[in-house]
């Protein structure tokens, strides 16, 4: 239980009869990151779904600033969300779509600011169909902090980049936690991915949680 970012509790969704998640409760916290681990098939998407308010559960609510809520819909105001391959208006430069995005999100004005952050600055003006996956996934990260979210919920976020852009991206991940104070969500199915940035984790299994915490105290 943490008594500022968000508590999850209990959990649950089931799919034709399949119990994906079941009662799956854990924290994030303000400036941590909390890795959301499990092989393939264990509802780490369905998790961060539901969280982005895309889905909704069975059952479940989450506490925020201490007041208990069931409606995963309402997260979405402050909560900034990475799906596995982002998607772009592929005719529009890497400016023109965080311009887009921003007039829906908020009235700041933080595109410069953003593209700096994630390494963009220099090729802001070029088209999304000319990039390649590591600065779409950058980009991404840009995308998902937009309207200055609380939460920041990144779903396999170094799926298929090399290992260069998968370290860059990681210290833009830290960045985040570290001088922003985000509350980070991140799954990944290798936990040699994340073992080196994550603060905690989660280890989730057939949908049900085996181990919160620091995963080298597991013995
Ligand atoms: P992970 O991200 O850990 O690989 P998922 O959350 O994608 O796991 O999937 C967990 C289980 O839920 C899988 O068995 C998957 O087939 C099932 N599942 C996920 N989404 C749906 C859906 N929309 N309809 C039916 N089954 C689903």
């Amino acid at each position: 239980m943490v008594s500022s970012g968000i508590n999850i509790v209990g959990l649950s969704i089931k799919y034709n009869q399949q119990q994906v998640l079941d009662e799956v409760s854990f924290s994030l916290e303000p400036g941590k990151i909390t890795a959301l681990i499990g092989p393939n098939g264990a509802g780490k998407s369905t998790c961060m779904r539901i969280l982005g308010g895309f889905v909704k559960p069975d059952s479940g609510h989450f506490l925020i600033d201490g007041q208990k809520k069931t409606d995963f819909q309402s997260l979405r105001e402050n909560t900034g969300y990475l799906i596995e391959t982002p998607d772009f208006y592929a005719y529009l430069n890497a400016n023109d779509n965080l311009k887009l995005l921003q007039s829906i999100r908020t009235k700041e004005n933080r595109v410069k600011e953003l593209l700096q952050l994630v390494g963009l600055s220099d090729i802001g003006t070029k088209k999304i169909s000319e990039f390649s996956k590591g600065m779409k996934q950058r980009l991404g990260i840009a995308q998902a902090l937009i309207g200055n979210p609380s939460f920041l919920i990144l779903d396999e976020p170094f799926h298929g980049l090399d290992i260069e852009v998968k370290e860059a991206m990681m210290a833009i991940v830290k960045k985040m936690a570290k001088e922003r104070h985000k509350a980070i969500l991140i799954s990944s199915h290798l936990l040699s991915d994340l073992e080196k940035m994550a603060d905690n984790f989660v280890l989730l299994n057939k949908g049900i949680v085996h181990f919160t915490g620091d995963i080298h105290q597991i013995s």
